[in-house]
């Protein structure tokens, strides 16, 4: 039998790199994904809302949640914590949907350890000083958190080969089409495609 099941996909990059605007590329222009929707305990940016980008939570609401074992995983990100719901990852691997985890480096760490079948993508961008210039143009940080997440992609910088694959993101269009192709071949890893391959087995075996 054909595998049906979703993969699940981490996607990480630093902050800057377009990894945002990448996932929301994908969920519009291609089928079958679903973006995991994360808690944080950092403040809304304007024109973000609850429940779309984040869920927005307060430090008591997220250690009661870390209580309650409702998180995948989870992370202290420059000062606020970020983590993953599990339910909704679960229902929707299920569901046969391709489940992208936009989250930071130790949470890619720790999927990998917990769902070792999760295929961990890092974006890059096309180069060092266009990831300041994206940083510092958004204008949604102060100084100071932009040095913070600089400084921060200077430490994931050393756990980039610890991902599966990289995607550049410099024309938007094509990055995500390519990191649609690159999804979407996931699906015919041997491993995840044993049941097909050992009822094959069988039907030969039997000539
Ligand atoms: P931002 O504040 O820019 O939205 O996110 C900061 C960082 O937190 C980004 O690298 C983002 O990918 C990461 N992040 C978002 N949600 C999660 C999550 O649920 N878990 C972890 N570990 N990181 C997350």
């Amino acid at each position: 039998m054909k595998n049906d099941k979703g993969v699940l996909v981490v996607i990480s990059g630093f902050s800057g790199c377009g990894k945002g605007t990448m996932m929301k590329e994908l969920l519009e222009n291609y089928d079958n994904y679903a973006l995991s929707i994360s808690a944080t305990t950092r403040s809304p940016r304007i024109g973000e809302v609850d429940g779309r980008e984040y869920f927005f939570k307060t430090k008591e609401e997220f250690k009661k949640m870390i209580d309650e074992q409702a998180f995948l995983e989870y992370a202290c990100y420059v000062d606020n914590y970020y983590g993953t719901p599990k339910a909704y990852v679960e229902k929707c691997l299920e569901e046969g949907k391709d489940v992208l985890l936009e989250i930071e480096i130790q949470g890619a760490h720790h999927v990998k350890e917990l769902m070792p079948e999760a295929v961990l993508i890092f974006i890059l961008p096309p180069s060092a000083e266009e990831l300041k210039n994206r940083l510092s143009g958004r204008g949604t940080e102060t100084e100071d958190v932009i040095q913070a997440r600089l400084d921060r992609a200077k430490e994931e910088a050393y756990g980039i080969e610890e991902y599966d694959y990289v995607v550049v993101n410099d024309n938007l269009e094509e990055s995500v089409a390519q990191l649609n192709a690159l999804i979407k071949s996931l699906h015919c890893d041997t491993f995840r495609n044993k049941e097909l391959i050992n009822n094959i087995r069988e039907g030969v075996n039997r000539f």
